[in-house]
């Protein structure tokens, strides 16, 4: 099954739990046991797993990765967001989480995260759940 969701993105950077996109798809598609694959078709956008208690945290990656990507106009791509593409390959387009007892076997701690690299935007993920 698969499932498509829009995001708003508010700010050029930021990354937002939607960890409860997932568990919805996952529900609603019935797999009891297997996997689902949580993909972001952009660019300059990425999917990642980390901390969902201390939003300090997503600020914390956003910096980090800040440092090492930061703006620079000195990139070839006429665009002007070389800096944004660079963190989406970094971050990867996508997760794949293990589905156990019709739940996303993520642990206490971990949130699924839409990462904006260049927003804000309209932004899309898909998340493919498959019985294993
Ligand atoms: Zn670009």
């Amino acid at each position: 099954m698969l499932k498509k969701f829009e995001i708003k993105t508010a700010k050029r950077e930021e990354l937002l739990n939607i960890s409860a996109f997932v568990e919805k798809a996952v529900k609603e598609s019935g797999v009891k046991s297997g996997a689902a694959v949580i993909f972001c078709p952009h660019t300059t956008a990425a999917i990642t797993i980390n901390e969902n208690a201390d939003p300090d945290v997503c600020e914390d990656i956003i910096k980090g990765l800040k440092k090492i990507s930061p703006m620079d106009k000195n990139y070839a791509h006429i665009e002007g967001n070389s800096d944004a593409h660079i963190k989406s390959s970094l971050t990867g387009a996508s997760q794949t989480i293990i589905i156990e007892n019709s739940k996303p076997l993520l642990g206490v701690w971990q949130g699924v995260y839409f990462c904006e690299f260049d927003g804000p935007r309209t932004r899309t993920v898909f998340v493919k759940v498959m019985q294993l």
